[in-house]
Formats: structure tokens, sequence, C-alpha cells
């Protein structure tokens, strides 16, 4: 394993890293063994959310023993002081650590997300505070949309940014990457499957290796899968046409129906969680149905506010049929609502 700096934190992080949701579907016991297999494979980099169920419980367990030798990454959603405050301590209580390596603001992608978090009393002064008083040592923050994420690295308040990035979404290599390492900030590639969509390992790491800066954390859920892309960062990289002509195949076949939850669909007049929603399928392939069902339900509920109007389609650049495919999400959520 190569290890690499983290932008300016003085972080050295494994050149691939580990990304928390997948555990989710284990247990408590499995979970602490895939973890174990990564830090013995010299996998030193972690990263969970407070939104990850029991994901920093399971992280909390397996490294307790092993705090200093392990740098540990988490997230809150909350954009008020008090919400904020209150999953930082829920998570270093979950984490059972007493700091947090990096602590990152979690899908900052609309303005108004932005503005609660950065006001007085917001999010950020909360942490910034965690921060002075040693609970924190690194400030980040995640998003999906990217004028949002350039514009977040742009205040220079922040020592990372996270931001999907696999060969079918890779439009942050173009500006947003190098704004950050221009900034001496520290880049995490989440989604390296871009969720769960692409199948091709050896593809999708031939396509990441070829971008060191940016430190890919798939999730793991298993020692074997652990062991198979440790394996795949052996040796030098080679990218060649047949790979690239590979990517294009599913570029092609999954442009119509890929969902980057870059949230320019928003808000529906009617109040339905699209980007959740339109997510539903990447989360019955990660989770099982009745985990989709559980992870899931507060937004699949929404889609049954559908009328359908298709208001959200003329506004993503992708060009989804957005009503279409809520439709039928919605269709396999009620199945899988059926099997409790
Ligand atoms: S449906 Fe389109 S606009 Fe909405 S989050 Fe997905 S990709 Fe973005
Ligand atoms: S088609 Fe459905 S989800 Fe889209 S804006 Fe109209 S009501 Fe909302």
């Amino acid at each position: 394993m190569q290890y690499r700096m983290l932008g300016k934190t003085g972080l050295t992080v494994s050149e691939v890293s580990f990304g928390g949701i997948p555990i989710i579907r284990l247990s408590v016991g499995e979970a602490v063994s895939v973890l174990h297999r990564a830090f013995d494979r010299g996998i030193n980099f972690y990263d969970t959310a407070n939104a990850y169920r029991d994901s920093e419980h399971k992280m909390g367990r397996a490294f307790r023993d092993r705090r200093d030798r392990v740098i540990l990454a988490t997230k809150t959603g909350r954009r008020d002081g008090a919400g904020a405050l209150e999953h930082l301590e829920n998570s270093l209580r979950m984490l059972e650590t007493d700091y947090i390596d990096l602590y990152q603001l979690h899908q900052v992608a609309q303005e108004k997300d932005w503005e609660a978090a950065a006001a007085p009393g917001g999010a950020l002064e909360v942490v910034r505070k965690a921060q002075a008083e040693g609970k924190v040592r690194h400030i980040g923050v995640t998003s999906h949309s990217l004028p949002m994420a350039i514009k977040l690295v742009r205040t220079g308040l922040f020592a990372t940014v996270q931001f999907p990035f696999n060969f079918i979404e890779d439009a942050a290599k173009d500006e947003l990457f190098p704004t950050a390492l221009e900034r001496g900030m520290g880049i995490l590639a989440m989604k390296p499957f871009a969720g769960g969509v692409l199948d091709n390992a050896s593809l999708v790491f031939k396509f990441l290796r070829q971008y060191p800066d940016a430190i890919p954390i798939p999730g793991f859920d298993s020692p074997q899968a652990v062991d198979e892309i440790v394996g795949l960062y052996a040796g030098p990289n080679s990218v060649g046409a047949d790979d690239l002509a590979l990517m294009d195949r599913y570029r092609a076949e999954l442009g119509q129906r890929f969902c980057r939850r870059c949230e320019y669909c928003l808000p529906c007049p009617n109040g339905v969680a699209i980007t959740g929603a339109m997510g539903y399928r990447v989360t019955v392939a990660r989770l099982s149905p009745k985990g989709a069902v559980g992870f899931s339900g507060r937004f699949m509920d929404t889609v049954a506010n559908c009328t359908q109007c298709g208001l959200c389609a003329t506004r993503c650049p992708y060009e989804l049929d957005i009503p279409a495919i809520l439709k039928q999400h919605y269709d396999l959520y009620e199945t899988h609502r059926a099997l409790d």
C-alpha cells in the first residue's frame, strides 16, 4: 500500500481508503472482520457519517484498541448549530474516541444549505469551536453539486472536499480538483462504483489510479472485497484502448438512467424527495430490499405525491425521464414493502 498526504492536513492516508456505507448491512462481528482486514492490508483512512445508521458504531468497535493508528472521518447533515453539535457528540460516542480527524459538512448542495450552515450559530461555527477544543482536527465538506463544491472550495474554509468521481461521473477533474489542489486541499473521491452501478472493479480502479490526488473511498462488505481492491493497486497502472472503449460503452448504456444526485431538479412543488427516490435501485443493490425500505422509506413515501407534471425533468441537465423512473422505483418499493 502506498500513502499520500491529504492536502495540507498533515494526515498521510492510504491511496485507497474505506467508505462506511456497505458495512451497514453486516452484523457487528462481520463488519469488524472487514474493517480489520482493511487495516491489516494497510488501509488507514475510514470515512463514515451520522447518516449511515450503525456504521460509526461498527468502526468504533473495530478500532477502539488501535485508535492512534487509524484516521477517522465522519459527517453531519445538520445545518443548525444545535443539530450539528448533537451529531458530533453522538459520533464521538459511537466511534469511541475523544477526537475526530476529519469532520465534514455532509452534502452541501443547495445555496440554502450553505447559507444555514455558515450563518452565525450554524453548523460551521459549532464545528470550528469543536476544532478549537480539540474534538475535531480538520473540517471538510462533501457535495454532489459541482458548482456548489467549487464555490465551497473557494471559500478557503475547508481542508478537504469530497465529491463523486468515477468513469461515468468525471466532471470533477476539470475544475474542482485543480481548484482544490491550488489551495492545498485534500480530495476524497466518493462513489468510485457510481453508487453501485459499475460492476467492473478492474476498470473502475484503472480509471481512478490516473488521478492519484483524489483518494477513493470504496465501500467493502467482505474481507475478499478488501483483498480484491487492494490487489488492484499492486504494480503499475495502465489504461489501454480496450479499457477506454469499455468505459465509453458503460457511459452510453447508463447515461440515460443514472442519477448524479446533483439536485438541479429540486424543488418539487409537491414535496417529492426526488434525489433520494431516484437512488432507490442503487440502495437496493447496496443494502438488500428490506434494508432499502428502511433506509429509503422516508424518500419513497413522498413519491406517492408525484403528479407526473414533468417540471423536474425540464431541469435535469442529464435529460433523465425523472417521472418515469420515479414511478418504476415506487412500484419496486411497494413490492419490497410487501415483503415485510
Ligand atoms: S434527477 Fe437529474 S437533476 Fe435530479 S439529481 Fe438526478 S441527475 Fe441531478
Ligand atoms: S414530476 Fe413528480 S417529482 Fe417531478 S416535479 Fe412533478 S410532481 Fe414533482
